[in-house]
């Protein structure tokens, strides 16, 4: 699913999007509530998690806005502990669940996935495809033009970061909390050695490579050019 995330602390808002993306989600972070709600209205996305004491605007006024205008997401409020007058506000708002915190990651996966088959959202991401690469999320299984290409835990999940998003480009800071979002201490110089061994493993042998490196900037997942994307 494609889900956006209201949070204005970096590190919980960190932690909940590596936990996502570990499981096939792409997910956006939002700390400013009237932000979270352009960018909601613009990305439509089809989850929002969204926090309630938000500068800029709080959650409920988020919430209520995003329902006057008609948003179709499905929105999991995180309310404060104890606040029961929070729970049944954000849930007469339009909220579809209330996750209490602080909470369990494995918690939060278990809701805004309950909340994806509820609301039919097909499980977008279970497959990915660039160009003759394919990535299957639920088996953790890659192949390229058909053939099994094995991958560590780390390779796995640095890999499923790209095509996520083909084409765009990736800093190595972001690369680090995206995939290493627990480990705070993780050299940024490290990623790059990752890099070089996802490569050998999906690049060598190919006539088209396929990870790019845009010196000084980043990295990216390309298709070839005059290949249809997926
Ligand atoms: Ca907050």
């Amino acid at each position: 699913m494609r889900i956006l995330i209201v949070e204005d602390e970096p590190q919980l808002a960190r932690h909940i999007r590596s936990a996502l993306s570990r499981h096939g989600h792409t997910a956006e972070v939002e700390a400013n509530g009237a932000h979270a709600l352009q960018t909601a209205l613009k990305e439509q996305p089809d989850l929002i998690v969204l926090d309630i004491n938000l500068p800029g605007m709080d959650g409920f006024e988020v919430l209520a806005r995003l329902r006057q205008a008609r948003c179709p997401a499905m929105v999991l409020m995180l309310t404060a502990r104890g606040e029961v007058g929070d729970r049944i506000k954000g849930l007469t708002a339009g909220a579809d669940d209330y996750l209490t915190k602080p909470f369990a990651l494995d918690e939060l996966i278990a809701r805004v996935e309950a909340l994806g088959r509820r609301g039919g959202v097909p499980q977008a991401g279970s497959t990915l495809q660039v160009g003759g690469l394919h990535l299957n999320v639920p088996q953790r299984h890659v192949t390229r033009d058909g053939q099994t290409i094995e991958l560590s835990p780390r390779e796995f999940d640095l890999l499923q970061v790209f095509m996520q998003e083909p084409g765009r480009v990736f800093a190595r800071t972001e690369l680090r909390d995206r995939v290493w979002g627990n480990e705070q201490d993780y050299d940024v110089r490290q990623i790059d050695m990752f890099i070089t061994r996802l490569r050998k493993k999906i690049d060598a042998g190919f006539s088209v490579p396929l990870l790019q490196t845009l010196r000084n900037v980043g990295y990216t997942l390309r298709p070839p050019v005059g290949t249809p994307s997926a």
